[in-house]
């Protein structure tokens, strides 16, 4: 009953939306283009039965494409867990594209938004869901706009049976970002994220074993399905499987969606990518991943970006591949407690170590100076060890790089 309250609720909310003028929409790809250049065709294969799951799913394991939102589970393995629980099976896609310094999703979007549905259409035929719910950002109308449009489209063609994908509109928290808080504020609850286990694959969205991928990473299925999981592997650098869409900005003098091999460095990404750095500033520090990412020296600027290895031994990571550049023109410190401030603003408040550690920390880093770090270090500990979500837990990541990297700069 639930259910259906909030779909009315949600339509009522979307018809509301779709009497706005104010939306500029962007020239895309539209169905028949995409059709007209041979889209659609890996699903008709898929669907057909001239690829079987089992062929499917053994090149998705094969390619190693990770999910791409920032938590980067190989996505292979993620359908392998969530087939082997009893169905009926769901399928959410994350659109709620709210790391800072990320903005590859929307790019995409807003060109050819038919990719990401034929990839999320062969995952949900892969694991036999039932139905798609595709939760995007309110801050995107554009892309609201296009999604509700060419859902219309594909359900006029007959690719979708009427309602299988269902659009669901965030409202701007940061949390729902979070598989399972996005879930819950699908279900119509407030955005917080669940405990673990049960994981998402078991136990998602409405109780049932649940397929959640992020936009970027439903966007190269597609081409891992057309092309074979081999040339998708070879993209990246050696070790690295793949290619991704990096956000850089910041100092640099060409910001925008980068696409290389997973593995670049920010040498690479700034030097081979972006132009070189802005004029007048040189290269100093940067975020790998976003906000939660950590921030890093360019004397670490070599390092090659991915999930594990080197970034995590220096305690950050890649997150959504949003890499944020500075120069001597940036404070470290100033950087790290806008970094805070953000976390406090955006913690859902349920868990005590980063509801109060988040504020506790913005304090900390305004009043104290160098010379007593200790409260900051006990707290970064009690923060990563006892909070619920990713969040907290990744939330005293600059702080930590400041200590150790910028400490002169407190
Ligand atoms: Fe909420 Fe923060 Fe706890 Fe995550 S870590 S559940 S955002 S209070």
């Amino acid at each position: 009953d639930r259910e259906v309250d909030h779909a009315s609720t949600q339509g009522l909310l979307n018809m509301a939306r779709e009497g706005e003028t104010d939306v500029v929409v962007p020239e895309y790809i539209g169905l028949e283009a995409y059709r007209a250049a041979g889209g659609y065709q890996s699903l008709q294969k898929v669907r057909n039965g001239a690829l079987s799951i089992d062929a499917i799913m053994e090149t998705m394991q094969e390619a190693g494409l990770r999910g791409l939102g920032g938590a980067g589970f190989p996505a292979g393995k993620k359908w392998g867990f969530v087939r082997s629980y009893p169905g009926p099976r769901l399928m959410s896609i994350n659109g709620d594209e709210g790391e800072p310094g990320t903005f590859k999703d929307r790019i995409y979007l807003e060109k050819d938004p038919h990719r990401t549905f034929e990839g999320a259409l062969i995952a949900a035929h892969a694991v036999e869901a039932e139905r798609i719910y595709y939760y995007m950002r309110d801050e995107y109308p554009a892309v609201l706009h296009i999604l509700r449009a060419e859902i219309a489209a594909l359900e006029a063609a007959g690719i979708v049976k009427p309602g299988f994908i269902e659009l669901r509109r965030g409202a701007g928290a940061y949390i729902c970002g979070e598989e399972s808080a996005m879930l819950e504020s699908i279900e119509g609850k407030r955005g917080m994220p669940r405990h673990r286990p049960p994981y998402i694959a078991e136990v998602g969205l409405f109780g049932r074993p649940t397929l959640n991928h992020n936009v970027e990473t439903l966007w190269w299925i597609r081409d891992i399905v057309e092309k074979g999981a081999e040339w998708f592997a070879a993209q990246g650098k050696p070790g690295h499987p793949g290619i991704r869409s990096w956000s850089v900005s910041g100092r640099v003098k060409n910001p925008g969606v980068k696409l290389a091999p997973a593995g670049v460095t920010v040498r690479e990404l700034i030097d081979d990518h972006c132009g070189g750095m802005a004029e007048g500033h040189e290269f100093k520090a940067y975020l790998p991943g976003g906000a939660s990412g950590g921030i890093l020296p360019a004397s670490m600027g070599d390092i090659e970006l991915d999930f594990g290895g080197e970034l995590a031994r220096q305690g950050a990571f890649v997150g959504s591949h949003a890499v944020v550049v500075f120069s001597q023109a940036d404070s470290m410190k100033d950087v790290t407690v806008n970094l805070l401030k953000f976390f406090k603003h955006e913690s859902c408040g349920q868990c005590t170590p980063c509801r109060e550690g988040t504020e506790k920390m913005v304090t900390l880093l305004k009043k104290r100076g160098a010379s007593d770090d200790t409260a900051m270090r006990d707290l970064e500990m009690v923060m990563r060890d006892a909070s619920i979500c990713g969040l907290g837990q990744a939330a005293p990541n600059p702080v930590n790089h400041l200590l150790t990297h910028f400490r002169d700069e407190l």
